[in-house]
């Protein structure tokens, strides 16, 4: 019945996620989730809210997680964002600031989601390649007209971070549009650009709780830069839906922020487990790009990514392979625990000598 669809509804391509099978047993290392649980704090503060509250609406300017926000990371609320998932503060800041009349820059190889929000606003792009290392030189981005930048920062799904200097070098080369960068993996190793924002009134920083802070079901993201790109992005959200952040999310979201010990002790295992995998494929002929994320993107030298990828998922654990003819020969490998890293070395070491 799609005669009843809008003419916008006509020419989408969807993001299609990661999928969530509901096996028994399953490794699952396909959607970059952390292998271990949030921390205890997380789940007392959620089952501490009382279910009468939750006829009520939750603050719509979430202060509370604001001010959580801003003081571990030194900036003001007025400086923040908050939404539901990253995912749902990249489509305001898409809607918001990056729609103008030159075209966005984003790297060919990057979060798929960015070319489906510019269908979905009509925003015109240009995908600026990758290096052959498969890294992001900024200098690409430097002396290009355009109406905004954004790529992540450690890059997706390469995993490949750039330092902090070549970000600063950006912001003073375009100095007119802004320039956001997605640090959804940033925790796992590489420079935040937020003690920029104050230097940089184009400057945009977002984040998620989905990956280092294990709450992608939780569904919270958020954004920093200066109060003006901020206030474009409440414009955008109270135009709406005035309540994205549920009292759950809310109060979870607080508690994780609570507990910088737990939060640190599971990110540094999932670094360990990260350079313990990075050998261990290395020695089964296997290429690893440099990774501070909590996955590695790894192409074999003498087996197909399809064929493994396919090899695995028979013996129970699932990983992404990405289609895009300059990525195809990868495989994207989340960072589970000790236990699934450990079988999936195995079942690799296996497939690897039988094929
Ligand atoms: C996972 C991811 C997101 C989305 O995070 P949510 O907060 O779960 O919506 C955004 N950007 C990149 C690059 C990601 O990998």
């Amino acid at each position: 019945m799609s005669q009843f669809w809008s003419p916008i509804v006509q020419t989408l391509t969807p993001y299609v996620p990661g999928e969530q099978p509901k096996l028994p047993g399953l490794i699952k290392l396909n959607t970059n989730e952390n292998p271990y649980p949030p921390s205890p704090a997380v789940t007392a503060a959620i089952q501490a809210v009382s279910a009468d509250v939750l006829r009520l609406y939750p603050d719509p300017d979430a202060s509370a997680l604001k001010q959580a926000l801003a003081t571990h990371h030194d900036v003001q609320p007025n400086e923040i964002f908050v939404g539901n998932g990253s995912d749902e503060v990249l489509a305001f800041v898409f809607m918001a600031l990056l729609k103008h009349a030159e075209p966005l820059l984003f790297p060919d190889i990057t979060y798929s989601f960015y070319p489906v929000y510019c269908k979905l606003f009509g925003i015109d792009y240009v995908e600026v390649p990758l290096t052959a290392t498969m890294g992001i030189n900024t200098a690409d981005y430097e002396n290009k007209t355009c109406g905004g930048i954004i790529f992540p920062n450690p890059n997706a799904p390469t995993g490949v971070s750039i330092p902090l200097s070549a970000i600063e070098a950006l912001l003073i080369k375009q100095p007119d549009v802004v320039v956001a960068i997605d640090e959804a993996y940033v925790d796992f190793g590489a420079e935040t650009a937020i003690p920029l924002i104050r230097k940089y009134p184009n400057l945009l920083v977002i984040r998620t709780f989905s990956k280092s802070r294990s709450l992608a079901g939780l569904r919270v993201g958020f954004a920093m830069g200066h109060p003006k790109l901020i206030e474009a992005l409440e414009r955008v959200k109270n135009s709406f839906n005035s309540y994205p952040m549920d009292r759950l999310a809310l109060a979870g979201a607080i508690a994780s922020y609570g507990d910088e010990a737990y939060f640190q002790q599971t990110r540094q295992a999932i670094i360990d487990s990260r350079e313990q995998m990075t050998a261990a494929l290395e020695k089964l002929g296997f290429s690893v790009l440099p990774s501070h994320a909590n996955f590695i993107f790894a192409r074999h030298d003498a087996y197909g990514a399809e064929e493994l990828a396919a090899g695995l998922r028979e013996r129970a654990i699932i990983v992404r392979h990405f289609k895009h003819p300059r990525i195809n020969q990868y495989l994207r490998i989340s960072i589970g625990n000790p236990e699934e890293c450990k079988t999936l070395i195995q079942t690799l070491t296996l497939l690897t000598s039988a094929l």
